[in-house]
């Protein structure tokens, strides 16, 4: 399939000839050549952003939302296509490429809202005779940088909210799964979006660094690795832009004896081993309190070993690849470092097969037993199928174990008790809270973002933050 640049309104090829093989996780067929963009490509997606930004801002809130409906629209009608394509392009099944299209839709029909979520506020009289308002106005043209994870969901956290507020965008979406948000760019054109109001600029960390350091661009929102978002906070902030960027995560599920152990191990399998674990909520270390461990431990296990490895568009198969041969070498690094550091290794992915697919990049659900905050399993971020099971005596010790780590991006408690939830609520720390929720995913009207080592900014995606981050608010004080 062809892969292009998107500028100005005009499918284009990149100036330079270099491109990497994009291909289908699961059956290892050859899916296009993703172009990688060079600074003059960037600099003539942000000239087409900031030419159609006037004419963009312009326009009133309630026509500029139209377009956003219709694609809406659009994207409910195409849902099968595009999450059949999801699937061949990232590898996750079919439903949750499905379920992944329904959140960014979800977003989108947030950012509909904008004529309400953009008003500004009023005090008449703040000394004799005199007002005072705010205004919130767009900005110009921001950068959306996104990860491969949610490839169409990540880029709908953002680029909708920036248009609909009157903003202009250049999106570099992941290189290794552009193709189904190629489709949803089709789609927003049919839907009505004027030329240079949406850009995109295909390629690796040489079009990100152009972004980062063009002087027309405004703000950055990014979503992918701690070390990255640390690195983008710091070069976009120093080159006096906005700046929100998300980074990584190692999720902590804590479990206490009161739990419903049945639901709480749906809850803990679908959280760690969806999408091969490669979400930024993923359950990553299961923190059994006191005689909740064994009971968890087995329910884990029996969880673990009924799913399904396989190609994401079969029937019944209800865990796909991880998304490269390096990724997966990655993960089974962890493992082999795991085995060394003395956890003990229960079920072991790493030689699992599908006879079926050959080429796929095969990981099978891994449990590991004694895993301490200072083992690399139970330290850093796998992103792969792969559970890490701890024991702790009490809720406060299990708390403290949490915040030994690092990461700050969701942790979840699953328990009967209403005053234990209450002080786990209170005492977390981290900033997506979970009691009985193996997914801790705010919904497109709440912000989505973590604290810690996994965020860097201020203000979250989606909700109302996306607001406060895509307009200014300008103060008018008058008297006449
Ligand atoms: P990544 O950091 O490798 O890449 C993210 C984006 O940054 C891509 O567009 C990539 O081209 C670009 N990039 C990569 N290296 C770069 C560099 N050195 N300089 C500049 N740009 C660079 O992330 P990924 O592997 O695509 O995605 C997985 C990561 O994203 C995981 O760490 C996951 O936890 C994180 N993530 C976080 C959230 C969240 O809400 N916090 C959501 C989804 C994914």
């Amino acid at each position: 399939m062809l892969i292009r640049n998107f500028i100005g309104g005009r499918w284009v090829g990149a100036t330079s000839a270099d491109s990497l093989p994009l291909s289908n996780p699961a059956t290892g067929e050859a899916l296009g050549q993703v172009p990688l963009s060079t600074d003059a490509d960037v600099a003539t997606a942000v000239t087409a952003a900031a030419q159609a930004f006037p004419a963009w801002r312009a326009v009133p809130a309630i026509e500029r939302i139209q377009v956003l409906f219709r694609l809406k629209a659009s994207l409910e009608r195409e849902l099968d296509p595009l999450a059949e394509l999801m699937t061949r392009e990232h590898g996750k099944t079919r439903e949750e490429s499905a379920g992944e299209l329904k959140r960014g839709i979800e977003s989108l029909t947030h950012a509909c809202a904008i004529p309400t979520l953009m008003m500004g506020e009023t005090l008449e009289n703040i000394a004799p005779g005199i007002d005072c308002e705010t205004v919130r106005q767009p900005l110009g043209v921001f950068a959306v940088i996104t990860p491969y994870n949610f490839p169409v969901m990540i880029p709908l956290w953002f680029w909708p909210f920036a248009v609909a507020t009157g903003n202009t965008v250049v999106l570099k979406p992941s290189e290794r799964d552009p193709l189904t948000h190629q489709r949803v760019v089709e789609l927003a054109i049919e839907a009505g979006l004027p030329p240079g109001v949406l850009n995109v600029v295909h390629g690796d960390q040489r079009a990100v660094s152009a972004l980062l350091t063009h002087p027309e661009v405004r703000g950055v929102s990014f979503v992918g690795s701690s070390p990255v978002a640390r690195s983008i906070y710091a070069q976009a902030a120093a080159s006096g832009k906005r700046v929100q960027a998300l980074g990584g995560a190692k999720n902590h599920m804590i479990v206490l004896p009161d739990a419903d152990v049945e639901a709480t191990a749906r809850a803990v399998v679908g959280s760690v081993y969806g999408a091969a674990g490669q979400r930024c909520l993923a359950g990553s270390v299961i923190v059994g309190v006191g005689e909740a461990y064994r009971p968890m431990r087995e329910a884990i296990l029996e969880g673990a070993s009924a799913l399904r490895l396989g190609n994401g568009l079969d029937a019944g198969v209800t865990m796909g690849p991880v998304i490269s041969a390096p990724h997966r070498q990655r993960v089974a690094g962890y493992v082999d470092q795991g085995e060394r550091e003395g956890a003990t290794l229960l079920p072991d992915g790493r030689a699992a097969t599908v006879t079926a697919y050959p080429e796929g990049h095969w990981f099978g659900p891994t449990v590991f037993e004694g895993v301490t905050p200072e083992m690399a399993v139970g330290r850093e971020e796998i992103f792969g199928p792969v559970a890490g099971l701890t024991r702790a005596d009490s809720l406060e010790a299990a708390i403290d174990l949490v915040h030994r780590n690092a990461y700050g991006n969701a942790i979840s408690l699953f328990t009967r008790s209403g005053a234990a939830a209450r002080e786990f609520r209170y005492r977390a720390g981290i900033s997506m809270i979970g009691v009985n929720i193996g997914v801790v995913a705010p919904m497109a009207f709440f912000p989505f973002g973590g604290s810690r080592g996994s965020f860097y900014g201020d203000l979250k995606a989606q909700g109302k933050d996306a607001i406060d981050f895509y307009t200014d608010q300008r103060v008018v004080i008058s008297k006449w």
